[in-house]
């Protein structure tokens, strides 16, 4: 690890902790302009999948970062197909989310992860188990990169005594294995009776791999960018589905916080952190651009950083809007699609 990285890494995390409730921040994006919530009920999410007529993706978390105590959850979708439900990434608040869809946790076919950075796995072990025991099928399925073999049969040998006591009292069988498939990099990754889901590798430094899904429905094809910097291979792997989603930074916001940061004399240096953010992440108009390359019918602007409240949604929708011309929605918790 270079001296950089290693501030960077220290620095990212700061901001990231910092940008979950900072004042200064809040005060420039005033709440009055707010247009609506950053989330939707579960009354209304589970009213939109009773009506629902194919495939459907709920937003569970819109979040970016392993922050806890905001509005908005750290990422996690959950889709639904002709009454299989498959869940990609799995950020604190996954399971309580997916509960509140009212989509039945014995719905749950395949869990898929694109990287191994906690906003997006770290509630992966907890939606097994207490899935499990409401219900989850002992053939669930998972998919991600490695080691996530070794990750699952971990956590699942960590918790072995409390699945056996569980197990014991409710006469249940016990979740001892799930069917884990390693995903290393591009390519088809499985294929049932409602989907077939394919990956490439996105470019997200130090993670590797992180991967970018796409989940080609009988009716309805949905991309997802994962977490990456602005790359070309996400438009060509999205080429013509009908959704996108796709991760947003709004650098403005980024940049208001992180010169607040060095007005405090916090060891933070301007241009290496902004650089930082932007090997990783994806700025807005770049979301924009690479929308309009790929020809998608909608896209959805998630994983927003930083996922402050006060930052309304034609704040987020503007700068998007310059380059793509189709439908833009800016993901809420809960929201169905
Ligand atoms: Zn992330
Ligand atoms: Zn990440």
């Amino acid at each position: 690890m270079t001296n950089t990285s290693r501030m960077l890494g220290l620095s990212r995390r700061h901001i990231l902790a910092g940008l979950a409730a900072t004042p200064a921040l809040s005060a420039a994006f005033p709440a009055a302009a707010q247009t609506a919530g950053p989330h939707w009920t579960p009354q209304q999410t589970q009213a939109a999948l009773k009506d629902a007529k194919g495939t459907k993706l709920v937003l569970l978390g819109t979040a970016a970062g392993p922050v806890p105590g905001r509005s908005r959850q750290m990422t996690s979708h959950a889709m639904l197909s002709n009454g299989s439900a498959y869940v990609l990434d799995c950020g604190m608040g996954v399971t309580d989310q997916y509960a509140r869809t009212g989509i039945p946790f014995s719905a749950l076919k395949s869990i898929f992860i694109t990287h191994h950075h906690p906003d997006h796995n770290i509630e992966y072990g907890p939606l097994l188990i207490v899935g499990w025991v409401q219900g989850l099928p002992l053939d669930i399925r998972a998919f991600g990169p490695p080691p996530l073999k070794q990750m699952t049969e971990d956590f699942m040998r960590a918790y072995k005594q409390t699945v056996d006591f569980w197990a014991e009292d409710f006469h249940m069988k016990p979740l001892t294995a799930v069917n884990v498939q390693e995903v290393p990099g591009a390519g088809p990754v499985m294929q049932d009776d409602n989907v077939k889901v394919s990956s490439i590798v996105v470019e997200h430094p130090p993670v590797k791999p992180a991967l970018a899904y796409r989940f080609d429905f009988k009716d309805r094809s949905i991309a997802f960018s994962g977490d990456t910097t602005p790359l070309e291979a996400v438009a060509e792997m999205a080429k013509g589905a009908d959704v996108l989603v796709h991760e947003t930074m709004y650098v403005p916001a980024v940049e208001t916080y992180v010169r607040g940061m060095v007005a405090q004399g916090r060891p933070v240096k301007f241009d290496a952190f902004m650089a930082h953010m932007k090997a990783d992440h994806t700025p807005s108009e770049d979301v924009g651009r690479i929308a309009q390359e790929a020809g998608v019918k909608t896209l959805v602007l998630s994983h927003l950083t930083p996922a402050i409240d006060s930052i309304d949604d034609e704040t987020w929708r503007a700068p998007v809007a310059k380059y793509f011309k189709g439908e833009i929605i800016v993901g809420k918790d809960l929201m169905v699609v």
